[in-house]
């Protein structure tokens, strides 16, 4: 059978248009359809104008410090309408370089709501599209039901295109999009009270990173209340009413719903392939990202497996390589670093304390924790916090946890130290670099302590 392309793609957000581009690099005829913007979650409503808006919070954070370094500053205010203009125009110009991209790659966008037909047959709007393979990158969007009425609460998407702040207003969730905005919003502003459901933000990551961030956003003035989370959403006139118990309401005008996303498999038309999602909604791929249809594949967030664009990008360009390059390509998966952009912010990579003693590696846990130069200057309260997970038995770097400034752009440069197997006595046998924060990675020298997985406590600690 003869087809109109190569591979079809559905969704233009960072995995989607990886694997489009790269396929057609290695001479296959492609086309992507798209039904809303091209650059998808990441780009448009996502990462980047988030990082915008923390920059934004990082400036005001500046204007504050400025003064113990000697400036002296007029009245300084933030203005969300101007901030918003300026997002806007950035996000139209890097859509814009995404579509270019596209066009310069060959590569033929569709646009509308794509729907599977059949078998190697989609269809957009009166479009009837056929394609020897079928990738799935359709993402994730915010869910809406995970507590009563939180349907009235604003989403994250939402929150990237308010013209205004609130004064006051609370976040519902303690994962990476609740810990970021309360993080920038409180100190843009607005008075921000975070609700979640564990002792603990950040379920998942390593307990000093949780600690810290806990810290830090008290720190920062949010109010944190941990283990709680409303029983359900009330909207009135007013704003919006926090059901907490019996008796507690709190009333909030504007409350932000950062309780997770869901894969966008509805409307698709997978039934017709006999494709099932799992109980979340993902739909279920092998290391390969095929799906269970024969020539239909899936990556990124739909498959809600690491949910994060380097990894959609890398799995979309795995997947065109195999299909029309080299071959078969399999990523390593054990060691992303990954970034929560709060402030200060975290980086990491390798797992957690906890997960690698689960995992059965006995360790040599290397800790630190300071005030930095630049903190310590203006008397500032902000530290640091480092750790090193070595595996006692071969010396190997597990894990490198970090919550202080710069945290991302230094964990992501020593994943490729992780990357390449390195010891401990390769970072030991590494020349500091000074005046640095990162230099203390490689000036770790006594263990705090030693744990092992069938003790399940301390070995050996420091006095
Ligand atoms: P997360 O999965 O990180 O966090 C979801 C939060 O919602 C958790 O605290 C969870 O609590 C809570 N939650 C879930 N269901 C309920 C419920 N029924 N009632 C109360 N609380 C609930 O999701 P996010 O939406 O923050 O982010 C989605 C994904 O996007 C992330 O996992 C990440 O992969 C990606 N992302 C990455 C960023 C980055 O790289 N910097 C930034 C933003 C997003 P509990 O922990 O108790 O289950």
């Amino acid at each position: 059978m003869a087809f109109d392309f190569d591979l079809l793609v559905l969704g233009a957000g960072s995995g989607g248009v990886a694997a489009s581009r790269r396929a057609a690099l290695h001479g296959a005829r492609v086309a992507i359809v798209e039904g809303s913007r091209v650059g998808g979650t990441c780009v448009i409503r996502g990462c980047v104008p988030k990082k915008l808006l923390m920059y934004a919070a990082q400036l005001g954070e500046g204007f504050a410090q400025a003064r113990g370094y000697g400036f002296e500053l007029g009245d300084t205010r933030f203005e969300m309408p101007r901030w918003a203009a300026s997002k806007a125009a950035e996000i139209d110009r890097l859509e814009g370089i995404y579509r270019k991209m596209l066009a310069g790659s060959k590569v033929e966008l569709i646009e509308g709501w794509a729907r599977i037909a059949g078998p190697n047959t989609v269809q957009v709007g009166e479009r009837r599209i056929t394609a020897r393979h079928l990738l799935v990158a359709t993402g994730s969007a915010p869910v809406k039901d995970s507590i009563p009425g939180i349907e009235h609460c604003a989403t994250s998407d939402d929150l990237l295109d308010l013209q205004t702040l609130p004064e006051e207003l609370a976040i519902l969730g303690g994962g990476f999009i609740a810990v970021e905005f309360a993080s920038m919003l409180a100190r843009l502003g607005p008075k921000v009270t975070l609700y979640y459901r564990d002792r603990l933000p950040l379920r998942g990551f390593d307990e000093m990173l949780r600690t810290g961030a806990a810290a830090a956003l008290q720190a920062a003035g949010v109010e944190l209340h941990p283990g709680v989370i409303p029983q359900r959403v009330q909207r009135t006139d007013a704003g919006l009413v926090l059901v907490l118990g019996e008796d507690r309401i709190r009333s909030f005008p504007w409350v932000l719903n950062a309780t997770g996303r869901r894969p966008n498999t509805q409307g698709l038309g997978l039934e017709t392939l006999a494709i099932a999602p799992d109980a979340k909604g993902a739909i279920v791929v092998n290391d390969d990202h095929d799906t269970t249809a024969p020539q239909v594949y899936a990556i990124g967030d739909v498959t809600n497996r690491i949910n994060l664009t380097p990894v959609a990008i890398a799995q979309g360009r795995a997947l065109a390589d195999r299909l029309f390059g080299a071959g078969a390509r399999r990523m390593n998966w054990a060691q992303v670093a990954s970034a929560v952009f709060m402030m200060p912010p975290i980086g990491t990579v390798g797992p957690s304390e906890a997960q690698a003693l689960a995992a059965g590696h006995r360790l040599k846990v290397f800790e630190t924790d300071f005030r930095p130069m630049k903190q310590a200057f203006i008397n500032g309260s902000e530290r640091t916090h480092m750790k090193l997970l070595v595996d006692a038995d071969n010396d190997r770097v597990l894990a490198v946890h970090m919550l202080g400034a710069d945290a991302p752009e230094i964990v992501q440069s020593l994943a490729v130290a992780l990357t390449a197997g390195a010891t401990k006595a390769d970072f030991d046998n590494t020349v500091a670099m000074h005046p640095t924060a990162a230099e203390e990675f490689v000036l770790l020298r006594e263990v705090t302590r030693e744990v092992s997985p069938d003790a399940g406590h301390e070995d050996r600690s420091r006095a």
